[in-house]
């Protein structure tokens, strides 16, 4: 079957790879239907391997290269023995983490910060292929109401959900979302589901403020030329934001995200950045303010797909272009890589 492989930084390849075997125990196989590329995808063609295992993958023992692709929808092919083999032909989301099911975080429920775990799509062959091997607890069987192409973006729709609960959004409360970009985004449309009565958005890119305002947001602020923490504080009756999304993972918009943030208010740190942030210590505890960390998702998928199939949210705006599997290195990772794609989410149709 075609599969687009990453071999090492700047090589990616659509290229011929064996189909898997029949799933192990506790796994399934999936017809990919849709694949939505990822940020991380990109930096792993631009400058990886980041998260993948240059080596054997500790629990699953997947060494490059590999198939990417860990956002997707489709069919179920197959089900390993003892698993719930009437899923068989049912159309599913995935939520891709495989866990070891034996260590302290995944005996509490933590999955997902598992201490071995890893990603289909890294630390095992993904899904910009026709068939990927997933585990089989992630499978999220998908009601009518829910097509293929949103079912594509449960996955990154799920790391918001996340982090609105990780945040506490409660109704009426107010928000400020740092970084429009496609996780950005997705905060702000679970955001207004979750009953925020105003949504305020911050981003340098003119295609990205206008796709905030679309997916709900009261403004969308370009910090290049506004004091957003101002802006969002006087529109918050004086008091500012309860809570803060800083989704860029720029360490130097971190301490700005937590100064945003009202007394006694939550600021939520989702965009993974590796360089060093500098906090001002007054700016939490004179101010009582919390930050939390939200990595992926907890079952969360299940949720997003509830909350599309009764009409709470619609995702399709999030979706830029839709291209072939043939051409997914030059129509999307090049220009993304580039930065030279100002839209949201591209997806693959990995049977075109
Ligand atoms: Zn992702
Ligand atoms: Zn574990």
């Amino acid at each position: 079957m075609r599969a687009a492989v990453w071999h090492a930084a700047g090589d990616l390849r659509v290229e011929d790879v064996p189909e898997p075997g029949d799933p192990g125990p506790g796994q399934a196989v999936v017809a990919v239907r849709f694949c939505g590329i990822c940020g991380t995808d990109v930096h792993e063609f631009a400058e990886g391997p980041v998260l993948i295992r240059p080596s054997a993958h500790p629990l699953t023992g997947k060494a490059p290269p590999v198939v990417l692709g860990h956002e997707f929808s489709g069919m179920v092919a197959a089900i390993g023995p003892g698993g719930p083999a009437g899923l068989v032909g049912a159309r599913v989301a995935v939520d891709p983490c495989w866990r070891c099911g034996t260590c302290y975080w995944c005996l509490r429920g933590d999955y997902h910060i598992c201490r071995l775990g890893g990603s289909v799509g890294l630390a095992s062959d993904g899904a910009l292929a026709p068939l990927v091997t997933v585990p089989a607890e992630g499978l999220v069987p998908l009601p009518d109401e829910v097509g293929d192409t949103v079912a594509a973006l449960a996955e990154p729709l799920a790391v918001a959900l996340h982090a609105v609960r990780r945040g506490g959004v409660g109704v009426g409360d107010t928000v400020l979302v740092v970084g429009a970009g496609p996780i950005g985004a997705a905060v702000v449309l679970v955001a207004r589901a979750a009953g925020a009565a105003a949504v305020y958005a911050s981003d340098p890119a003119p295609a990205r403020r206008e796709s905030a305002l679309r997916l709900g947001a009261a403004q969308a602020f370009d910090p290049t030329a506004d004091d957003v923490r101002r802006e969002v504080f006087l529109r918050c009756g004086r008091v500012g934001p309860d809570v803060v999304f800083e989704c860029t993972g720029v360490p130097a918009a971190v301490a700005g995200a937590v100064e945003a943030a009202r007394r006694g208010g939550v600021v939520v740190l989702l965009g993974v950045g590796h360089g060093a942030a500098e906090v001002r210590p007054a700016a939490v505890t004179a101010y009582e303010r919390t930050i939390v960390g939200s990595l992926g998702y907890n079952r969360d998928l299940p949720r997003v797909v509830g909350l599309v199939a009764a009409g709470s949210i619609d995702p399709g705006p999030l979706v830029s272009a839709v291209v072939p599997l043939a051409d997914v290195v030059g129509s999307a990772f090049e220009p993304m890589a580039a930065g030279a794609h100002a839209g949201l989410k591209i997806l693959v149709d990995v049977t075109a």
